[in-house]
């Protein structure tokens, strides 16, 4: 029976999705994490405690357990473990992205820089330094623009701002929660992320942040998988909400897009430019796209699959799950990748609406009973302390819709939501990084 070696750092939320997978193929399966579990002396082929933070040490560990264990297929599960993924894979000989690549997909000046030069239509940006001088910066500036971090995700961070006044307010903002994230450990996740702080933050990497142009128009995440260098889309969501900031909160994602044929082949042709651009060759990417007035535009492609529990409103074949299919694709060299099931699905990712301590959820039985409603999963725990963005980074959980059409999916996932009474115990003494809406808000706190 072939080996994998699933890469699933501790906080992932996807650690059921693919050992269910996993099981369901019949491979044997080794989890590789960063901490050391008790049952590793238990059953020594099924753990593997891996230094993530040290992708080359992570490799020979992984080289040494190969050589008794033979591994077959290295498989990450979020963004977390790319950089270890790769580098075991590249030690072991595996069909996999290069250690290179994935570092360039890690971080956003990075990927910046390799889009700019082959010309993938991608925002104007610029580094910039916390320590530099925040008024000049400010007054260089063209309006609207976004800051954000180079290694965070789930958009923890990414402000946009309108005017010099704000730019520098959001600086400031962006300084706290990079210092916050440098002396926590990450958590959580969410479609476009996966709870998962790159291991490229490095200490200079959070000094420095982007400075973007803005780009307007409806974004879109393709979800694809790459072989050999081509990518095949596997599925393109729309996210009906608009995402025009100050913070970039991700709710609802519909799949198929409603989108022309055309237009949605226009950002799968970008998207594999950009893929290409980064230099990934292999296993799935998860790429945001806006849609400005002249074409699309490619915001971020990560080398991994969708992030939180989204995978589930996806089905390919004749039932196989999105995890399935990429165990398949990194053991099997001829694996055919199956269409996505067509039904129209959705997630909508509830958002926090404000700081505080969750107390309760009410409705859960009426919002489950929606039409068209799958299931509602509550995925942060009572009691937990709640951070709304730019500063948190976490969901309180999952809305999944099922319908005939696209439309009727959102408004299944619209209604279901509105049914959800949660319960959130406000922060007592309230400050500012911890529960503001807007850069106005800030001002007139602070004022
Ligand atoms: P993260 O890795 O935290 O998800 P992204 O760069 O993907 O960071 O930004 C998060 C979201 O912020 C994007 O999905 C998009 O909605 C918005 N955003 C980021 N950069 C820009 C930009 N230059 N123009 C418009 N929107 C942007
Ligand atoms: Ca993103």
């Amino acid at each position: 029976m072939p080996r994998i070696l699933l890469l699933l750092p501790t906080t992932t939320y996807r650690t059921e999705a693919f050992i269910g997978a996993a099981q369901r193929l019949g491979v044997d399966v080794t989890i590789g994490s960063e901490k050391p579990n008790t049952l590793t002396k238990l059953n020594p082929t099924a753990l593997l405690t891996l230094r993530f933070d040290d992708p080359a040490q992570a490799a020979r560990q992984a080289a040494e357990f190969s050589a008794k264990h033979p591994i077959d297929a290295v498989v990450a599960a979020d963004s977390q473990a790319v950089a270890v993924g790769a580098a075991i894979s590249e030690l072991l000989g595996l069909r996999h992205n290069s250690v290179a690549s994935s570092a360039q997909a890690e971080n956003k000046h990075r990927m910046r820089r390799a889009f700019e030069q082959a010309g993938v239509p991608s925002p104007e940006y610029r580094l910039c330094l916390l320590d530099d001088e925040r008024r000049a910066l400010a007054d260089r500036t063209e309006y609207p623009c976004v800051i954000k971090p180079l290694a965070l995700s789930g958009s923890q961070g990414v402000i946009r701002v309108d005017t010099a006044e704000e730019f520098i307010q959001a600086v400031g903002r962006l300084e706290i929660i990079l210092k916050r994230a440098d002396d926590a450990p990450p958590a959580s996740g969410n479609c476009g992320n996966d709870g998962a702080q790159s291991q490229v933050g490095s200490p200079e990497s959070s000094r420095q942040f982007l400075v973007e142009k803005f780009i307007s128009g409806p974004e879109v995440a393709l979800e694809g998988m790459l072989t050999r260098g081509e990518l095949r889309m596997l599925a393109l969501f729309d996210k009906p909400d608009p995402l025009n900031g100050p913070f970039f909160e991700e709710t609802i994602y519909v799949t198929p897009s409603l989108l022309a044929a055309e237009v949605q082949e226009e950002i799968t042709r970008c998207a594999a430019q950009a893929a290409r651009a980064l230099g990934l060759t292999e296993g799935p990417i998860h790429a945001e796209l806006r849609l400005a007035e002249d074409g699309p535009v490619v915001i971020e492609v990560n080398a991994r699959s969708i992030g939180g529990l989204c995978s589930r409103a996806l089905r390919f074949g004749t039932g196989m799950s999105l995890e399935e299919l990429i165990i398949r694709h990194a053991l099997e060299k001829d694996f055919e990748l199956p269409n996505r099931q067509s039904q129209a699905t959705g997630v909508m990712m509830i958002p926090t609406a404000r700081a505080g301590r969750l107390i309760e959820v009410r409705g859960l039985d009426e919002a489950k009973a929606v039409s068209g409603i799958e299931d509602v999963a509550i995925s942060a725990h009572m009691g937990q302390w709640l951070v709304p963005l730019p500063e948190g980074s976490q969901y309180l959980g999952f809305i999944f819709g099922q319908a005939d059409s696209p439309q009727a999916v959102e408004a299944a996932l619209r209604e279901s939501h509105s049914r959800l009474e949660i319960v959130i115990q406000p922060t007592v003494g309230r400050t500012r990084e911890d529960d503001c809406t807007s850069p106005a808000e800030w001002s007139k706190k602070d004022g």
